[in-house]
């Protein structure tokens, strides 16, 4: 018989292990060594039969036991030790609070988190890097209050078929055997959130907190009583089920995300979020959430989107336009139209906010999460620069007229979190020399005093252990392939300990290529079976359960694992999780990336690598195209201009072969009279030295906090204040320069002082005539834009500066001068441009309105000398 729910009965502590509850309660616990040893303590076996999971443990551990620890006075100091560490990294004054003006609370909000293996919200990058976000914002004392879903299937858990074909398995989650705790009323009742549906449905949520350090993270759960059974299945799965399910999720993650944040600070006195942090546009709608409250306080639809725009920060991680959040208009229209209709809102305006620029006459309309993002968001990021560069272009079409440089979208590059990816032995090594890898202090050059023999153990030591875990991952996974314990005696000796050992791990779609290593399956056999100097492939992975195409580049990767002449080199390991990842990163010498470039965002693992003294041998895209110095690895020559994809794999390969058998395998076996490899471990210390304090997930809070949150912070404080006054102004402000801008022209441009040979140093006088129509010279900036010239004298990034106005005729044209610096060499050329100006503005773009002259550039390309 199958039991029709499923719930977890808590042990009960004894009164004196009560401390233990509240260690097993925080999660500070998955990147707190100490406090682990501690759990290990209370059980030995337990521990380990339960995978390291506290919760679990509290839970398997005999009565007897505790009575047994309550009684012994050595674990009690230990458990009082620890207890009063956590208390202390709860209260003590960090980083943040030494900051004037920074935001008193932040709302994040994200559709996955990865935390720890032990509660499985996450599919991939985008919810580790939240995970690291919370985890660094924790350290750093950043006050951030996390909004997610709980799935209660989480994401799948990956094994093989006997073909080599994925197999997907859902766990069913039970909040009670997670570290959790229902969020309550002062009253006892569990809080609830409550959205409308359409045809007089409802969709209710309780909420789960998660405590991850300092930072409260808030799990909206539709599994409650009150729903119909759909409603109740919105949160069973990460990222499964069609659009429908998928609206429901976001509408539950935005809109239920704000309503939770608000039951949260209501019972616990926390402050209220002055800044609201989307994490990729599935959270998008608590922009609308936040502009329906506002409207209910009496402000208009656009005074309140001004008020609520000031807040908010959006980052993109897609380059891929593909991976770009999309419903069908009318799905919208529908949830916020007709009886379900907010009074205070239309459905026409949120209708406008999600449309695609160039979106169809007339052609089936669609709502694009991303664009909405950046139009409810003052403040926009890219995760690392070649990111941002790639999505000015590819949201170059919301501010039209604008070059790609004045795209307002920033690049922010992502980092890990040290104490939750670096191998203990590393951090202790490190604390050796190094003050502490969670704060980006100075000295990181103390790397190079370390010593080689120090670092080759551990690097040995970590590359052992991978070894011996991967072995029995792969007897785990053939056994569940239907072989029998008879035909595995080979696994005793898959992979070496003493062999170079590539890691590449990460989920499958086709633009991370898999596959790429299996392009000439000879060579690839004949580097790992080098007498010399062989090379040993770790390889790890989860396909989309949608992605027949990713499932096939699984399946071939295994059948190449499986033959026999190389299956002791090359192994593929099931079920790429968080555990897994801590292992492959610390015990990889070398961490293998090739994705097509530019589609990569950003990519962390290759961080987490090097932080553990391994190189990244990766194509030069996301954060290796920016921090890749020649020394710290090695970067795959790419193909970009080739269109032909195979013929692009083809050389992309052919140069990957290249460099491992010339170069990374060279080095790492070139023993010069010592034991261990002199030149290789040069370049692990530059490595660590060099990206050591740039990977951090603490430089990116830093970062965010400075750049973005802070900054959002004192606009939305400047709008708010006085009934929201400044927001009822700027809209107004808005609303007007929009109406006028038809009249604003540049209508005449000239310039003197420059001669018949210009000369570098010299400057010219630029005067210009400019129609403003209804507006008056405040509301405008007018500026000369110059520089280098291209072959259709186009502007290549401009400088600008501002023209000043002389009197205003009555014919409502103004003469504006300003003097160009003729600043380098070659062609050379110069124009007008006229844009808003306002205080509050972010940017130039702000409003998507420009002026130039009707000619492209005013006088072009004399030639400088
Ligand atoms: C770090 C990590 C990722 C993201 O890695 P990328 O390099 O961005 O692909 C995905 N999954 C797991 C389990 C990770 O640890």
């Amino acid at each position: 018989m199958r039991a029709i729910r499923r719930f977890t009965v808590r042990t009960v502590l004894p009164a004196e292990l009560a401390a233990l509850g509240e260690l097993v309660h925080n999660l500070r616990w998955s990147w707190h060594p100490e406090t682990m040893d501690l759990f290990a303590e209370v059980d030995p076996d337990t521990w380990q039969r339960v995978g390291h999971d506290p919760v679990a443990l509290l839970g398997a551990v005999e009565a007897d036991r505790l009575a047994e620890l309550a009684r012994d006075r050595r674990f009690l100091r230990k458990l009082a030790d620890a207890a009063d560490d956590l208390r202390e990294y709860m209260t003590a004054p960090r980083w943040y609070q030494t900051l004037p003006d920074a935001p008193a609370a932040i709302g994040y909000f994200s559709p996955e988190y990865g935390i720890a293996a032990a509660l499985p919200q996450y599919s991939g990058g985008l919810g580790i890097l939240a995970g690291d976000h919370l985890k660094a914002a924790s350290d750093l004392g950043v006050p951030i209050l996390g909004v997610g879903l709980l799935y209660r299937h989480g994401y799948f858990t990956q094994s093989l078929s006997a073909e080599g074909w994925q197999q997907e398995h859902y766990p069913s989650l039970d909040p009670g055997g997670l570290p959790l705790s229902l969020l309550k009323e002062e009253d006892g009742t569990p809080a609830r959130v409550v959205i409308p549906l359409p045809e007089g449905r409802a969709l209710h949520a309780q909420i789960w907190v998660a405590q991850v350090g300092r930072v409260p993270l808030l799990l909206l759960d539709s599994d409650v009583a009150e729903n119909d059974n759909a409603a109740r299945d919105v949160t069973d799965r990460l990222y499964g089920g069609g659009t429908d399910h998928r609206l429901m999720q976001e509408l539950l993650l935005g809109i239920g995300g704000v309503r939770a944040l608000r039951a949260y600070c209501r019972v616990t006195g926390h402050p209220a979020p002055e800044v609201f942090h989307t994490n990729e546009g599935h959270a998008g709608f608590l922009g609308l959430e936040r502009i329906r409250e506002l409207t209910e306080h009496r402000l208009s639809f656009d005074e309140a989107l001004e008020a609520v725009r000031a807040g908010t920060v959006f980052t993109t991680h897609t380059p891929v336009p593909a991976g770009i959040d999309r419903f069908p208009a009318d799905m919208i229209g529908k949830q916020f139209g007709g009886d379900n209709a907010w009074p205070t809102v239309p459905v026409e305006r949120i209708l406008a906010l999600g449309a695609e620029p160039d979106g169809p006459e007339g052609g089936e309309q669609v709502f694009n999460m991303a664009v909405m993002g950046m139009r409810l968001a003052q403040r926009v990021n890219g995760v690392s620069e070649l990111h941002g560069d790639v999505s000015r272009g590819m949201f170059q079409g919301l501010w039209p007229g604008f070059d790609l440089d004045d795209v307002p979208i920033g690049s922010i590059t992502n980092g890990v979190h040290a104490p939750t990816w670096v191998a203990r032995e590393v951090m202790e090594l490190a604390g050796k020399e190094l003050p502490s890898l969670v704060e980006i202090a100075q000295g990181w050059e103390g790397v190079q005093k370390l010593s080689d023999e120090d670092i080759w153990a551990i690097r040995g030591r970590l590359r052992r252990r991978l070894v011996e875990a991967a072995r029995e991952r792969l007897r785990a996974s053939w056994r569940a392939r239907g072989a029998s314990t008879a035909e595995l005696g080979w696994i005793d000796e898959a992979l070496d300990p003493d062999v170079l050992t590539f890691g590449f791990a990460r989920r499958v779609p086709s633009y991370k290529r898999l596959t790429l290593m299996l392009k000439d399956a000879d060579r690839l056999k004949q580097l790992l079976l080098d007498p010399e100097k062989p090379v040993q492939i770790v390889i790890a992975g989860k396909a989309h359960p949608a992605d027949e195409g990713g499932k096939r580049l699984i399946q071939q990767i295994v059948k190449f694992a499986d033959r026999e002449d190389v299956r002791h080199r090359i192994v593929f390991l099931p079920d790429y999780d968080m555990a897994l990842g801590q292992l492959m990163v610390q015990g990889c010498d070398v961490w293998m990336n090739n994705p097509l470039r530019p589609l990569e965002a950003c990519g962390t693992s290759g961080m987490k690598a090097a932080l553990n003294g391994g190189l990244n041998l990766s194509i030069r895209d996301g954060w290796w195209d920016e921090w890749f110095d020649g020394l710290n690895g090695w970067a795959i020559p790419t193909a970009d201009g080739v269109e032909d994809h195979d013929r692009r794999d083809e050389l992309e390969a052919g140069a990957l072969y290249d460099l491992i058998e010339r170069e990374v395998a060279d080095r790492f076996y070139d023993r010069a009279g010592d034991s261990h490899p002199r030149r290789w471990l040069d370049m692990v210390k530059h490595t660590l030295s060099s990206l050591g304090p740039k990977v951090l997930a603490g430089r990116m809070l830093r970062d965010y906090v400075v750049d973005l949150y802070t900054p959002a912070a004192g606009s939305a404080r400047e709008l708010s204040k006085g009934e929201h006054a400044k927001a009822r102004e700027f809209a107004a402000w808005k609303l007007r320069v929009t109406r006028a801008w038809p009249g604003v022209r540049v209508e005449h441009i000239e310039a003197s002082g420059i001669g018949d040979t210009p000369e570098l140093g010299a400057s010219m006088e630029v005067r210009a005539t400019i129609a403003l129509g209804d507006l008056s010279p405040d509301d405008v900036s007018v500026e000369a834009a110059y520089g280098k010239v291209g072959v259709h004298d186009q502007l290549l990034a401009p400088s600008y500066i501002p023209l000043t106005a002389g009197p205003a005729g009555d014919d409502g044209k103004a003469a504006y001068t300003g003097v160009v610096p003729l600043d380098r060499t070659g062609a050379f050329g110069y124009t007008v441009r006229v844009v808003p100006s306002h205080p509050l503005m972010s940017s130039p773009a702000e409003l998507g309105l420009i002026a130039v002259p009707e000619e492209p550039a005013g006088m072009t390309s004399g030639t400088l000398r």
